[in-house]
């Protein structure tokens, strides 16, 4: 294994081990849920939207260690970034955990680009990106805790 790699399988451990941003976000105003049937990884994902602006978003959910990860890392980094931006974001992280090129700059992301040679951790990986996709896509709902 590279330097490289292993560089990259910490960051992930750090992530299971301490997610960022877990837990319920009350002033979300968009919310959608997630499920990875193959691994049994479920995700809910909370943005607070302001404008086209993405101020806020938190994660709750159970899965493996790579779902954990990869939802940590999502939304750090969407956190700030424009629903474009976010989207690119998407795309980007899709196409490089699939193993394709992309020419969205994805940051610390591309610690996850070892997952493109485990089809079956693809879906664990790219839950919380799906769900990010659906919460994007959604009305601007006002959630309620009823
Ligand atoms: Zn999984």
């Amino acid at each position: 294994m590279s330097d490289l790699q292993e560089l990259y399988q910490e960051m992930i451990l750090d992530h299971t081990r301490h997610p960022r941003n877990r837990g319920e976000l009350p002033q979300a105003n968009r919310r959608a849920e997630g499920f990875n049937p193959l691994c049994g990884d479920k995700a809910t994902v909370y943005l607070s939207v302001e404008g086209d602006r993405v101020t806020d978003a938190r994660f709750t959910g159970k899965g493996c260690s790579i779902s954990t990860a990869s939802a940590s890392m999502m939304t750090d980094a969407i956190k700030g970034k424009t629903l474009d931006e976010a989207r690119t974001l998407f795309e980007g992280f899709h196409a490089l955990i699939t193993g394709q090129a992309t020419a969205a700059d994805l940051g610390k992301l591309v610690v996850f680009s070892g997952v493109s040679e485990f089809p079956a951790r693809v879906k664990c990986a790219s839950l919380a990106w799906h769900t990010l996709k659906a919460a994007l896509d959604g009305e601007a709902t006002e959630v309620s805790t009823e």
